[in-house]
C-alpha cells in the first residue's frame, strides 16, 4: 500500500477518495497501487520511485468538480498536487513533493477555448498540449505560431506556470501569458487582469487590470489552481532564417557570450538564442557507448572525435532571424560580423545540415513546431537513462559564462558525470542548463547525482547564482538560498500560504512553501 499523509487514518483517506470518486466518476480516480498509479511516479527521479509516489490520482473535468474536490480535501485535510499534463520531466514529472499526496490531474480539462488570429492569442485549459494547440492552428489555417517547450507533449499552461522557456521570439512563456482564471483553496474562482471586468474584451489583450498584479503568485507556487490561461501567439512572419555557428575551442565561450549580449539586448537576435555544449548536441544523435565506456564520463580525448564525426564545435550557437527578407539580410550582416569574428567560427544553414537530427529539431522549435527529439538525450548513458536539470541564472557576460561552466564541469567530472549543458539567452540573462544525465537503474549513479546536485547548489549560491526552477528533491535547499534579509521572501510566501490555504491542502512543499502544520513537523 502506498504511503499516506501521516495525519490521516487509512479509513479517513479512503472515505475522502470515495467522495471524490462520486464527484468525478469512478474511472477518473486511481487509488490502488499498480501500473496506473505508478505512471505518476517521476521516471527521472534521482531517488527511488516510492520517495515521490502519490497515494491516489483524481481527474476532474471542470471548475465545478474542482470546487467539490477542494471541499472534500478541506474537510479531510487531503493534500492535492495539481498537474496539467505532468510532463515536467527533469524537474519531477507528474509526481508530488511528498509520497502519499494525491495528484489532481487536469488532463481532461483540455479545451482550446479560443484562438484569435486578429490579435494573436489563445485561451486554453490546463490539459492543452503544445502538439494539440499546434495541430488545431494548422487545421484552422491560422497564420499564427506557437512557442513550444522542447518536448511537445507538455502543457502550454503547466510549462508557463513553471517559468518554462522556448525558442521563438515569444520564448519567455510567463512574459507572453495574458490573463488567468484561478480556483483558490476555498473554492473561490477569480480572474486576473482585465478578466475581472464583466463584459471585457481585453482579457487576453492587456496583462494588467486595476490594482496589484497577482498572476505571478500563482506560478511556481501552491496558492491556487489555474484553470484557464491566455497565451500570446506570434503572427507568422514573412521570412525565417535559422542559422548555426560552430566554435572549436572551449575558451570561445567567453567571446561568444560577449558577442551575443549586445545582439540580444538590442533585439537584433529576436528569439531565444542558445549556446549549446558539444555533448548536448552529441547526445541527440549518438551514445556514449560509441565513444567510450558507457558507465564512465567521456575522456577529453573522445571529444575531438565527436566534433569531427558530427561537424560540431565545442560550442554550437543557434538563433534565427524573422521578417521580410531585406530586413533579415541587413540584420544578418551585423550578426555575421559580431559572431563570425571569433577565429574558427563556421556558419551553417538549412542546406548544409539537412537530415541532421539536432539541427532539424532546433529549426522546428525556433519556428514553433513541437517535437520530441530532445528526449533522445536519455539514450546517451544507456540503461534507464534519466536527467535532472541544474539551471542557474547568469548575466549574459563572458566572465560569468566561463565561471559557471568551469564550476559545473569540474564538479561534474569529480562525480564522474559528463558536462552536458547549454546557455539559453532570453534577453539580458542566461539560463545555464546542466543536464545531469544518469542511468536510473544504477543506485550508485543516483546517489552521486544527488550529491553532485546538492554541492552545485551550494557552490552556485556562494558565487551569487540562483536556480530558476528545480526538481522536487532540491526545492527546500534552493528555497533556502533565496534568503536575503533573514529569509523575508519565504516568510511572506508562508504568510500568503497560511492566509489562502489554512488547511494546507494545495501542493505542500512546492518550491519550499509548506503549510503551517508541515513547517512545524519539519522544524
Ligand atoms: P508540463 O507537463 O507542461 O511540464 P506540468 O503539468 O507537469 O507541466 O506542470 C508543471 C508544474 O506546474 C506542476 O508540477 C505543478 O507544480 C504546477 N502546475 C501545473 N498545472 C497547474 C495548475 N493548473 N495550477 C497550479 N499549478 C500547476
Amino acid at each position: 500500500m502506498p504511503t499516506l499523509p501521516d495525519w490521516l487514518t487509512p479509513q479517513q483517506f479512503f472515505q475522502a477518495v470515495e467522495e471524490m470518486r462520486a464527484v468525478v466518476g469512478k474511472q477518473w480516480v486511481v487509488s490502488e497501487d499498480g501500473p496506473a498509479l505508478r505512471s505518476y511516479r517521476d521516471a527521472f527521479s534521482p531517488e527511488e520511485d516510492d520517495v515521490f509516489l502519490p497515494s491516489a490520482v483524481v481527474a476532474p473535468d471542470g471548475v465545478e468538480q474542482i470546487q467539490k474536490i477542494l471541499k472534500i480535501a478541506n474537510d479531510y485535510r487531503v493534500p492535492l498536487w495539481t498537474i496539467s499534463s505532468g510532463k515536467n520531466f527533469a524537474y519531477g514529472g507528474p509526481a508530488p513533493r511528498k509520497a502519499g499526496h494525491v495528484v489532481l490531474d487536469l488532463k481532461r480539462m483540455n479545451r482550446i477555448l479560443e484562438v484569435n488570429e486578429e490579435f494573436g492569442y489563445a485561451l486554453v485549459e490546463p490539459g492543452v498540449t503544445y502538439f494539440q494547440l499546434y495541430e488545431y492552428i494548422q487545421k484552422k489555417g491560422y497564420k499564427l505560431w506557437i512557442d513550444p517547450a522542447a518536448p511537445g507533449w507538455g502543457s502550454v499552461l503547466g510549462n508557463t506556470l513553471e517559468h518554462g522557456v522556448g525558442y521563438t521570439p515569444y520564448g519567455d512563456h510567463y512574459m507572453m501569458h495574458c490573463g488567468m482564471e484561478v480556483v483558490l483553496a476555498d473554492g473561490t474562482v477569480l480572474r486576473t487582469g482585465q478578466g475581472s471586468l464583466p463584459g471585457t474584451q481585453c482579457w487576453q489583450l492587456f496583462q494588467y487590470g486595476f490594482g496589484p498584479v497577482l498572476d505571478g503568485i500563482f506560478t511556481q507556487s501552491n496558492f491556487g489552481i489555474v484553470t484557464k490561461m491566455g497565451m500570446w501567439l506570434m503572427p507568422e512572419p514573412p521570412g525565417y532564417m535559422p542559422f548555426m555557428i560552430t566554435y572549436e575551442r572551449e575558451e570561445d565561450l567567453h567571446a561568444i557570450t560577449e558577442a551575443v549580449r549586445p545582439l540580444k539586448v538590442n533585439m537584433l537576435i529576436p528569439n531565444g538564442a542558445f549556446t549549446v555544449g558539444l555533448l548536448w548536441e552529441a547526445s541527440i544523435k549518438t551514445t556514449r557507448a560509441q565513444y567510450g565506456d558507457p558507465k564512465k564520463r567521456l575522456p577529453d580525448s573522445a571529444l575531438k572525435k565527436i566534433m569531427s564525426d558530427h561537424k560540431l564545435g565545442m560550442w554550437n550557437f543557434y538563433a534565427a532571424l524573422y521578417g521580410p527578407k531585406p530586413m533579415m539580410d541587413n540584420t544578418f550582416k551585423v550578426v555575421r560580423e559580431a559572431l563570425g569574428g571569433i577565429p574558427g567560427a563556421k556558419f551553417y544553414f538549412d542546406e548544409d545540415r539537412k537530415g541532421d537530427p539536432s539541427w532539424d529539431y532546433r529549426v522546428k522549435l525556433m519556428r514553433g513546431i513541437p517535437n520530441m527529439t530532445e528526449f533522445n538525450m536519455t539514450n546517451w548513458v544507456g540503461g534507464s537513462g534519466a536527467h535532472v536539470d541544474f539551471s542557474p541564472i547568469s548575466p549574459t557576460r563572458g566572465d560569468d559564462a566561463v565561471k559557471q561552466y568551469e564550476l559545473i564541469k569540474n564538479r561534474a567530472h569529480e562525480y564522474d558525470f559528463d558536462y552536458i549543458g547549454e546557455f539559453a539567452v532570453g534577453w539580458r540573462d542566461m539560463h545555464h542548463v546542466f543536464s545531469l544525465t544518469f542511468d536510473r537503474s544504477d543506485a550508485d549513479q543516483r546517489r552521486r547525482a544527488r550529491e553532485l546536485f546538492n554541492v552545485l547548489i551550494d557552490d552556485a549560491a556562494k558565487a551569487g547564482y540562483g536556480e530558476y526552477r528545480t526538481h522536487l528533491a532540491f526545492m527546500d535547499k534552493i528555497a533556502g538560498t533565496y534568503n536575503w534579509n533573514d529569509g523575508a521572501l519565504w516568510k511572506l510566501h508562508h504568510k500568503l500560504k497560511d492566509a489562502l490555504d489554512p488547511n494546507g491542502i494545495l501542493a505542500p512543499g512546492k518550491m519550499g512553501i509548506w503549510p503551517k502544520h508541515m513547517r512545524e513537523e519539519k522544524a
